[in-house]
């Protein structure tokens, strides 16, 4: 049977974009449907605005520090209207790019809502289109816990379209966009709490990384509350919200901000007229090569559940594209090692093992760790430090995990996850010659193992 499309990819996000550039780019007939914006989570909501923010809050201490070096400034300014304007106009420049992306190598856009009619077969706006395949790259979508009063909160999506910046602020969960975000709120002159349900936030993180972080942000004044629930949320007459815990206390805030996951987009998508099944967290299920349970329809990116990383739905969408198309070229998306940033203030970056994975999985491990104060703040009063820690394997020599706290932590890892990728040892480390004066260099002058 002739069918309109070769592949017809549901979600113009960071994975579908990359499945229907390569998939045209390989010669097939693809289409993709938007229903909201081009880019996806990332470019407009996610990585792309908040990293902008992150920015913009940064320069709090950046002013705060000057006066070390012989500047001297008048009380710094900030205006949250003329920030979000700008990154407005930024994201509406790469939501152009994006369009272009697409036209350019060939794939045709179809701007709403697709729905799923039967395994080759999706509407959008009325019309029908067939397609040998259909693939599934919806994302996801914040989750709020159903308590009462919820609807006074908001999630990352409204949060980068305030109308002003709020005067108090309660973040409410401890990964990724909490940790994130509360230092954008704080960075820029809310009061700023953050809540999270357990003992210490980032979970699956290493624990040298978790608490140090608490402890620079402590020391930043950002209030940090653990073993901490909210059970209800209530709006007082001056519009102000009232948060009740679950142990009783009572706090005030201008902004409730939950960040509590992402569950997957799947809404009015038509699932229930194909044989796809889902996990039972409810993402969609794949195999190894990304087929559902529907021989003919495909699923990558936050969707699956897997890794809810940007890089992680390319590498997916690359994989996909190659596997339907240029097969002699696919290779799967190794999941091991991958590199991770949280543009927390100060950045956590990290790969590998943590050492309490190293540990569970039956390592004799050597830990070295070093903690200084940067160079950088040496002429200032703040007393930030920065840590940085190696999980190396006492039998291989084999490092298993890089971590750090501090300025540029992301942009550091990302050159160590390369040499992990290819096997160094600590030897290799060691024998690596610095660059100075750097942080940096402190990764291969670490020469004592602080635990065995
Ligand atoms: P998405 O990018 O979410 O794209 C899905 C697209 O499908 C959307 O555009 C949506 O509108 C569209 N869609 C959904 N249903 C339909 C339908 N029925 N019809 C038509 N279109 C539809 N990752 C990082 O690596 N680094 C970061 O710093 C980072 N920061 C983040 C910060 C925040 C606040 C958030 C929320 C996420 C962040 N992420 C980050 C995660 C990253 O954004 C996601 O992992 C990534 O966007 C997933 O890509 P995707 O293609 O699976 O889905
Ligand atoms: P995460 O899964 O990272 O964290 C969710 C947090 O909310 C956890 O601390 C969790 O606690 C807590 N939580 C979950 N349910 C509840 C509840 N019912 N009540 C109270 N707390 C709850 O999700 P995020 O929303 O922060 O981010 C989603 C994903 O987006 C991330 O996992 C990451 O993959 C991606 N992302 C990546 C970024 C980056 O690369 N820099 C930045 C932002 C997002 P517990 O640990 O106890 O389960």
């Amino acid at each position: 049977m002739a069918y309109d499309f070769d592949l017809y990819v549901i979600g113009a996000g960071s994975g579908g974009v990359r499945a229907a550039r390569f998939a045209a780019g390989f010669g097939a007939k693809v289409a993709v449907a938007e229903s909201r914006y081009l880019g996806g989570t990332c470019v407009n909501v996610g990585c792309v605005p908040k990293k902008l923010l992150v920015y913009g809050a940064h320069f709090a201490e950046d002013f705060e520090q000057a006066s070390g070096f012989g500047w001297s400034l008048d009380e710094a300014q900030f205006d949250w209207a003329t920030l979000i304007a700008n990154k407005d106009r930024e994201i509406n420049r790469l939501n152009g790019i994006y369009r272009n992306l697409l036209v350019n190598s060939g794939v045709t856009l179809h701007e709403g809502h697709a729905k799923i009619v039967d395994p080759h077969q999706v509407e959008i706006n009325g019309e029908r289109f067939t397609a040998k395949n259909i693939l599934i790259a919806t994302g996801g979508w914040p989750q709020i816990p159903e308590i009462p009063g919820h609807e006074h909160a908001i999630s990352s999506n409204q949060a980068f379209f305030l109308k002003t910046l709020p005067k108090r602020v309660l973040v409410v969960g401890g990964g990724y966009i909490a940790v994130e975000f509360a230092g954008i709120f704080h960075g820029l002159g809310a009061e700023t709490t953050l809540l999270y349900r357990g003992e210490l936030f980032l979970r699956g993180f290493d624990t040298s990384v978790r608490k140090h972080l608490q402890e620079e942000l402590t020391k930043r004044g950002m209030d940090l509350q653990f073993n901490a629930d909210i059970e209800r949320i209530d709006k007082q007459a001056d519009g102000s919200l009232k948060v009740t815990l679950k142990d009783g206390r009572q706090l005030e805030a201008d902004c409730v901000f939950y960040a509590t996951g992402r569950r997957p987009m799947l809404d009015n998508l038509g699932l229930e007229n194909t044989g796809v099944k889902l996990d039972r967290k409810g993402f969609v299920e794949v195999d190894e090569q990304y087929q559902t349970a529907e021989p003919s329809i495909l699923a990558l990116g936050d969707v699956i559940g897997r890794v809810q990383l940007t890089p992680v739905a390319l590498a997916e969408g690359m994989a996909v594209a190659r596997r339907l198309f240029k097969p002699e070229q696919y290779r799967p998306v190794d999941y091991k090692m991958i590199p991770t940033a949280v543009f927390s203030l100060p950045n956590i970056g990290t790969v590998g093992l943590t050492e309490e994975e190293a540990r569970e999985a039956g390592h004799d491990v050597q830990i070295f760790e070093s903690r200084f104060r940067p160079m950088k703040l040496t002429l200032t009063e703040c007393q930030e430090r920065t840590l940085m820690k190696l999980v190396v394997d006492a039998a291989t020599d084999k490092v298993l995990g890089c971590h750090m706290v501090g300025p540029d932590a992301g942009e550091i890892v990302q050159g160590l996850a390369i040499a992990l990728k290819a096997g160094a040892t600590k030897r290799h480390f060691d024998e690596t010659i610095g660059v100075h004066p750097t942080a940096a260099e402190e990764f291969v002058t670490m020469r004592s193992p602080v635990a065995g």
